[in-house]
């Protein structure tokens, strides 16, 4: 029998990245598209070798074309750290926006499954505590995060309709905070920021009083969920992240833990939006995809740390983002 073809936006960024992995190890022939506007080609260089491997350089929010035969099309492409979409707003709303009509017109031309990678940042500064999928959110349109969580709003708006209207199978799986290796280290981001300064010997920077919390899900646990979502036959949004949540101070005071580095904690201000609290409701994932994280804090930060120790000094000290 032909093997199953999946596509992957956003392939050569951290999420995209490992579900490629995922998906190869399954058997899959994997098609990964991506404008490396965030990504970095050095997260699927090992897959490049494959016969089962593809790769388009493109950006998904201009025409996408796939020849041939297309099962399964999995949308991770977007800028996904405040820095990065702060600096390419306009990027950022178009991939959600642009980018993910393209691949619904694509998979109802090959009558695909698409699965969108939404996120808690729906909820925006959420005002119902853990975030369950009924919550509609409190997001602010026009602030600085409004390009990300409007973009993702109308993403699943606009998956929802092709779901309702053209028939197309559908998936939507709203990812709450995850960290692992190939996260970029300067992408603005609180583990890599942290990590980052720990291994420079600076001091760490938490903003606002660092009371805001998140809720970090190792990216191992996330790709099972989502692996266990596409492959369910449920069509609405569902929650996956690790439930066990920290307030950003404590984070700091693990990482600093972690790395012994003798650097202190340095308060800068809290930046316009930022949620002050955020924990995912997992009791759908449980009770639809029989699925609940594994793997704790300690151990995810340990292995994501040891990656990060892997990086070069010019890796280390670029003032790239
Ligand atoms: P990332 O920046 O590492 O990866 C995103 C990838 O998309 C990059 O390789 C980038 O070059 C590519 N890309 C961006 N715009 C593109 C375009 N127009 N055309 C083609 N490729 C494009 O980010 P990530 O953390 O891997 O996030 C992946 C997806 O998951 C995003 O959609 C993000 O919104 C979502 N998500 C991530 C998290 C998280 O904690 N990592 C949380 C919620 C949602
Ligand atoms: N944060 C911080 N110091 C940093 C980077 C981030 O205190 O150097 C905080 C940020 O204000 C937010 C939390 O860490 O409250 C998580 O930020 P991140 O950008 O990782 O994710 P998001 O805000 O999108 O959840």
């Amino acid at each position: 029998m032909d093997k199953k073809v999946v596509l992957i936006t956003g392939a050569a960024g951290f999420l995209g990245s490992h579900l490629c992995d995922r998906f190869i190890s399954e058997g899959f022939k994997v098609i990964g598209m991506d404008n490396l506007i965030t990504g970095n080609l050095k997260n699927i260089e090992h897959l490049f070798k494959l016969k089962d491997f593809e790769f388009y350089h493109h950006d998904v929010s201009n025409f996408v074309h796939v020849s041939g035969q297309l099962d399964y099309i999995l949308h991770f492409a977007s800028p996904a750290s405040p820095i990065d979409y702060l600096k390419i707003p306009i990027q950022t709303l178009k991939v959600g926006s642009l980018g993910t009509h393209n691949l619904l017109g694509l998979a109802k031309a090959k009558n695909a499954r698409m699965l969108i990678a939404s996120t808690s940042e729906v909820y925006g500064d959420p005002l119902v505590h853990p975030q369950t999928e009924e919550y509609y959110g409190n997001v602010n349109p026009i602030g600085p995060r409004g390009v990300y969580d409007e973009a993702k709003r109308f993403q699943e708006a606009m998956t929802m309709a092709y779901h309702t209207y053209h028939g197309v199978e559908t998936r939507i799986v709203r990812i709450f905070n995850t960290y692992g290796p190939r996260m970029r280290l300067n992408d603005g981001r609180v583990l890599p920021a942290f990590i980052g300064q720990a291994l420079r010997g600076e001091d760490l920077t938490v903003f606002g009083e660092g009371a805001q919390t998140r809720s970090f899900c190792y990216v191992d646990d996330l790709v099972e969920g989502i692996y266990r979502l596409l492959f369910s036959d449920y069509p609405y949004p569902v929650n996956i992240g690790n439930p066990d949540e920290i307030t950003i101070k404590e984070f700091a005071e693990e990482i600093i833990k972690l790395t012994g580095t003798d650097q202190k904690i340095t308060y800068k201000p809290l930046p316009k939006d930022d949620p002050m609290q955020r924990q995912p409701n997992i009791d759908k994932a449980r009770e639809i995809l029989n699925w609940e994280p594994k793997v704790n804090r300690a151990e995810g930060l340990k292995i994501t740390y040891d990656y990060f120790k892997t990086l070069t000094d010019e890796e280390l000290y670029s003032k790239e983002h």
